[in-house]
C-alpha cells in the first residue's frame, strides 16, 4: 500500500477493523519509511463472471432478468418472491465464488435448475424447458418422465403424455420461442 506522503511502497498495519458496512475493512497503516500514518478502506472486489451463451455471445449476469424469469416459471405456484430472491442471491454468490471470468450459460442454467428443483417441480420443468433448450422433445419428455417416476406417479404409456402436467408442457412450448435469459 503506497504511502500518500512519500509514495514508499511498504507500510505496516497497526490496526484493522471491519466497518459497519461489513464488506469494508478499515486499516490504520504506518509508512515504513517516513513513519506517517494513514487509513485505508479495503473492499473485496466482487466480480461476476460473464455469461457465455450457446452462440458465443457474452452477457453480463442480469439479476433482474433472472428474477423475472423465475417469477414467470413460478407463475401461479405457491412460491414466495422471497424464495425466488433467495435462489438468485445464492446463484450470484456461487458465481462470484467461482472466481471465473466467464461461465457458460449452460453451467449457470444447471445451477439455477438445481435450486429450482428443490423449490418447486412444476416451476422447475417450465424453467428447464426454456433455459436448457432441450435438444429435442424426447429429451424434454424424458425429463418429465424422470420427475414423475421419482414421484412414483407415472403411468408408463408413451402415447399419452403425463396428463397431470398439461400446463407445464403447453407453457414450455409457448415460452421456448422467447429468448428468455
Ligand atoms: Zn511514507
Amino acid at each position: 500500500m503506497k504511502c500518500p506522503f512519500c509514495s514508499h511502497q511498504e507500510s505496516k498495519v497497526i490496526d484493522s477493523r471491519a466497518s459497519a458496512a461489513a464488506d469494508v475493512t478499515r486499516r490504520r497503516r504506518e509508512c515504513e519509511k517516513c513513519d506517517r500514518r494513514f487509513t485505508t478502506y479495503e473492499r473485496v472486489e466482487e466480480v461476476l463472471p460473464l455469461i457465455v451463451k450457446k452462440d458465443g455471445r457474452r452477457e453480463t449476469f442480469d439479476r433482474q432478468k433472472l428474477v423475472a424469469g423465475l417469477r414467470r416459471a413460478c407463475d401461479k405456484r405457491a412460491v414466495a418472491l422471497e424464495a425466488i430472491e433467495g435462489i438468485v442471491d445464492a446463484i450470484e454468490r456461487d458465481l462470484i465464488d467461482s472466481g471465473e471470468k466467464e461461465l457458460s450459460a449452460q453451467v449457470v442454467g444447471e445451477k439455477i435448475m438445481g435450486h429450482l428443483k428443490r423449490l418447486d417441480e412444476v416451476a422447475y420443468v417450465r424453467f428447464a424447458s426454456v433455459y436448457r433448450s432441450f435438444r429435442d422433445i424426447d429429451e424434454f419428455m424424458s425429463e418429465l418422465e424422470k420427475m414423475a417416476r421419482d414421484k412414483g406417479s407415472l403411468r408408463q404409456d408413451p402415447s399419452r403424455p403425463d396428463s397431470s402436467r398439461p400446463n407445464a408442457i403447453e407453457r414450455a412450448g409457448a415460452e421456448k420461442k422467447g429468448d428468455s435469459l
